[in-house]
């Protein structure tokens, strides 16, 4: 049998999507308002969503409350911890078709791009295992009367907060990283794609993750996110998502002083350099573009192309644009699916004409993709812009949609590459040395990729610069958000004590 048939003959979709609090589904509630979770390669609703209000949310985080503060999970051995975690990797990779089958219909992925994600979402719950046996304290002995020791301990309740463009990818991340160390969560995945979350969350419960956990609530952002964000019970927040989003979600936050980590939006630069390995550089160009569907925060949607070649570089990036092979997104060889939603799909479309209301050039796309009757599918864009002031250069459009700016030295490269409220990451296509040192030294973004498109190292910081995001994934970023430190001090030499209100006990 085919891997896609052994798809598509697999699981039930779900009718209704329903919180998931202390390892149970919630019942369905008379009046709870509903959304449709729409199949974007077909525009056909597939399940209702029930949204959870603020009683709901509030159920929630008191059923992770319950679990923090008393519940076994922070006060379990690690090595029991690490085998639940464990097992969660491998009932990820044992259910991967059914959870590969429910990403692919409801974000509208390329299959292989989902397997992909699957296997990194069975991986980040081993990685985090692994981070959660290297926390260590540290001993002060300087002091030879007392004995300083630091602990590191597990923060409390996360609220973790997902985006639709890779959702177990990413939501995956979220938990991994904030229950390997003891804490337990409420996770919010967007509204547009619950139906892989859930299936997840029935499945870290199947491996044996005790209920409270992890909770599960559905919803939009205005009505179940902000609950989440603004609920006491809540001491972190973690969030993957857009930058407007993300500042709304650090003023909630911030107003009860609780810290986050946000990963957001970027429009990053792909400087493209006469030395480099010409197809190597237009193979990288075209990936970090247009993979994903083009939804993608690390796009490099900024294509910098040096003079020298740039006539040569632009007429070869279109003619393999314009083979990209669109379809269903079930089948193999798909190289790009629809867009995620019929609302997404317009904005993408409405940056067209204001690239060319700003003088820039339509050089390939544009459109909804020609031969399709049903669903978001759009035809790989590519303009040039006039200049980087261009909102098509300043705007994540987040759709597959490149703008390319030709420049003639490497310092002026550098310079449009930081001329951007983001900072992200950027990558350089370079054979010179001196070109790409000095790229990775200037460039002002959290993650430079030299002639390789996206690696993800899990064990290096990730995160932006600018409005980018604030904080790091990551081992040591990681442990430094998701736990506190404790100082204990215990005298080694009984210390001398005031005695105050003691008889005798008057100063002269
Ligand atoms: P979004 O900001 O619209 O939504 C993200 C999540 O936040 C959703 O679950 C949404 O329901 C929720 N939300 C919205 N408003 C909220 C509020 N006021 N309070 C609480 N929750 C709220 O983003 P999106 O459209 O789902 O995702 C695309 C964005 O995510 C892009 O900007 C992309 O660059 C970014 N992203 C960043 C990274 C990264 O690692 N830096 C990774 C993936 C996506």
């Amino acid at each position: 049998m085919s891997a896609v048939a052994d798809v598509r003959n697999r699981p039930r979709i779900d009718e209704r999507i329903h919180s998931v609090i202390a390892g149970a589904r919630v019942a369905a509630r008379a009046g709870a308002t509903e959304l449709p979770v729409i199949n974007p390669a077909t525009e056909q609703t597939m399940s209702v969503l029930q949204e959870a209000d603020a009683a709901e949310v509030d159920a929630a985080v008191g059923a992770a409350r319950d679990a923090f503060d008393r519940g076994p999970w922070p006060r379990l051995p690690l090595d029991d911890r690490k085998d639940i975690l464990y097992g969660i990797r491998n009932l990820l990779r044992d259910r991967s078709d059914e959870l590969a089958h429910l990403e692919c219909l409801n974000a509208g992925l390329p299959i292989a791009r989902v397997r992909e994600q699957l296997a990194r979402a069975a991986r980040n719950f081993e990685f985090f295992a692994e981070v959660a046996s290297t926390v260590t304290g540290q001993t002060y002995t300087g002091n030879r009367s007392h004995l300083t020791y630091v602990t590191r301990e597990p923060k409390g309740v996360g609220a973790l907060i997902a985006p639709w463009n890779a959702p177990l990818a990413l939501a995956s991340m979220r938990v991994a990283s904030c229950i390997a160390f003891g804490n337990t969560c409420v996770l919010k995945p967007s509204e547009y794609t619950p139906l892989s979350m859930l299936r997840m969350a029935e499945l870290f419960h199947e491996a044996g993750l005790p209920p409270g956990v992890v909770n599960l609530v559905n919803g939009r952002g205005a009505v179940t996110g902000t609950a989440l964000v603004a609920h006491a019970g809540i001491d972190m927040v973690a969030f993957t998502g857009g930058t407007r989003t993300g500042k709304a979600i650090m003023a909630a936050a911030g107003a009860q002083l609780k810290p986050c980590i946000l990963e957001l939006g970027g429009k990053s630069a792909n400087i493209i350099h006469e030395s480099a390995v010409f197809e190597r550089a237009l193979d990288g160009a075209l990936a970090s573009v247009y993979s994903n569907n083009g939804q993608q925060c690390l796009a490099g949607s900024r294509i910098l192309v040096h003079r020298p070649i740039a006539e040569r570089f632009i007429a070869a990036f279109i003619e393999r644009a314009r083979r990209i092979r669109i379809g269903d997104p079930m089948q193999p060889e798909t190289e790009m699916g629809p867009l995620c939603f019929r609302e997404h799909l317009e904005r993408v479309l409405s940056y067209v004409e204001i690239a060319v209301g700003e003088g820039g050039e339509l050089l390939t796309g544009g459109r909804r993709a020609p031969g399709f009757s049903k669903g978001y599918y759009m035809e790989p864009t590519a303009v040039l812009a006039r200049s980087n002031k261009a909102r098509v250069c300043r705007e994540e459009i987040f759709g597959p949609f490149a703008t390319f700016l030709v420049y003639d030295a490497v310092d002026e490269a550098i310079e449009i590459a930081n001329d951007s409220p983001y900072g992200l990451v950027a990558y350089v296509w370079a054979g010179d040395l001196d070109v790409t040192m000095r790229c990775s030294r200037d460039i002002r973004a959290g993650t430079v990729w030299v002639n390789t498109p996206m690696v993800r190292e899990l064990r290096a910081p990730f995160g932006g610069f600018k409005q980018s995001g604030i904080g790091r994934d990551g081992a040591t970023s990681s442990v430094e958000f998701f736990t506190e430190l404790k100082t204990t001090t215990i005298p080694v030499d009984a210390p001398v004590l005031p005695g105050i209100g003691r008889d005798g006990n008057r100063r002269p």
